[in-house]
């Protein structure tokens, strides 16, 4: 969707002029360089011209094969514990201007379109879902060089984005948001450091059993693989998350932190296992022409549990019950310092002696 309000809120990539609609209504121009952006598939593509030598895996095809973007189902288990806690930090609400900073399928949008907050996703890939497409405001851009203008964003969201990024494109990053953001905004981040606290040998131990369990074919942990095959956690510790975000303008304003050892049970054996029983299920039931496509088998089986989540069945109520106990996690560990965590960085409101101080 592209409505006027994302109009006003975006620039160009490159000169960081306002952008003009064309009179054939089929593309953007900027006002400046008079470069024209492309509207046809629903977004507008505001990449830069001048490309950056870091490029995430998030480009690749092969990893969205198993077409987890596709659609959107309601939020269960961790996606459902971070959702949970972006409302809780972040209170998105009537009046608030939010950018999704590396929105994804755009599944959070999706997810919170009650608020009745406008909310815009920035993604550098175009694997979005055509739900999010229809009804929210999205952007292909790189967010070391956001294509939105300076101080029009009430709050922003980053969920899963930092860990991907080397230290030199986190602050890039940090920048980009803090310039977008007006004092006094908020962003809510979901991220880790590398540092863990002495929960996280639970996570390690439920970690090992789903080694094992995939060894003995009960599940397969090949996609999670890949998924994390591109994190260069550009954070040592927590003492380097507050000296990067001060550097970039931000003071952190409240902070949780996330050992997930019954999550880690919960996503990484048992819904593995359930997800590799359907794929096998989904598996014999495909055509036999031709070599067995695990991919194919993965998808269709991905697609059936999403439809059975979105029909509220059994299978829904049982995910939200296990999502449930994943909250224990948080009352147990949230105050342990380790890893994984959830941040509200806030942006000192003009005439704060943080912000005269820089
Ligand atoms: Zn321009």
């Amino acid at each position: 969707m592209i409505t006027a309000a994302m109009t006003q809120l975006v620039q160009c990539p490159d000169c960081r002029s306002a952008l003009i609609r064309a009179t054939d209504d089929e593309a953007m121009t900027c006002g400046g360089c008079r470069r024209r952006f492309d509207t046809r598939h629903g977004y507008l593509d505001l990449r830069p011209l001048a490309t950056f030598e870091e490029q995430t895996k998030y480009l690749d095809h092969e990893l969205h094969a198993d077409a987890r973007h596709e659609s959107i189902a309601p939020p269960v288990l961790g996606s459902k514990i971070r959702n949970d806690m972006l409302r809780r930090f972040l209170r998105p609400g009537p009046g608030d201007r939010i950018a999704d900073l590396g929105c994804g399928s755009g599944r959070a949008i999706v997810w919170n379109a009650g608020s009745g907050a406008a909310v815009l996703g920035v993604d550098i890939s175009p694997f979005f879902a055509q739900e999010a497409i229809d009804r929210a405001d999205l952007i292909l851009g790189d967010l070391r060089r956001l294509p939105l203008q300076s101080a029009v964003f009430t709050k922003a969201w980053s969920l899963d984005v930092m860990e991907h990024l080397s230290p030199q494109a986190l602050t890039d990053v940090l920048r980009e948001a803090n310039r977008v953001l007006a004092p006094g905004g908020t962003l809510f981040i979901y991220t880790h450091v590398r540092k863990n606290g002495w929960p996280a040998l639970g996570v390690r131990l439920v970690n090992r059993i789903a080694r094992v369990c995939e060894r003995v074919g009960l599940l397969d942990l090949r996609q999670e693989r890949l998924r994390k095959s591109d994190h260069l956690n550009p954070l040592a510790d927590h003492d380097d998350l507050r000296q990067v975000a001060a550097a970039c303008g931000f003071e952190i304003a409240r902070i949780t932190y996330y050992s997930p050892v019954i999550g880690a049970f919960m996503e990484n054996v048992l819904a593995r296992m359930a997800e590799h029983w359907l794929a096998r299920r989904a598996g014999r039931r495909l055509p036999a022409a031709g070599p067995t496509d695990d991919h194919a088998a993965v998808r269709a089986a991905r697609r059936a549990a999403q439809a059975r989540v979105r029909r509220g069945g059994a299978l829904y109520w049982g995910l939200r019950a296990a999502t449930a106990l994943m909250q224990i996690d948080l009352w147990l560990f949230g105050r342990i310092p380790t890893g994984p965590f959830f941040a509200l960085l806030r942006k000192p409101a003009a005439g704060s002696p943080q912000a005269t101080e820089r």
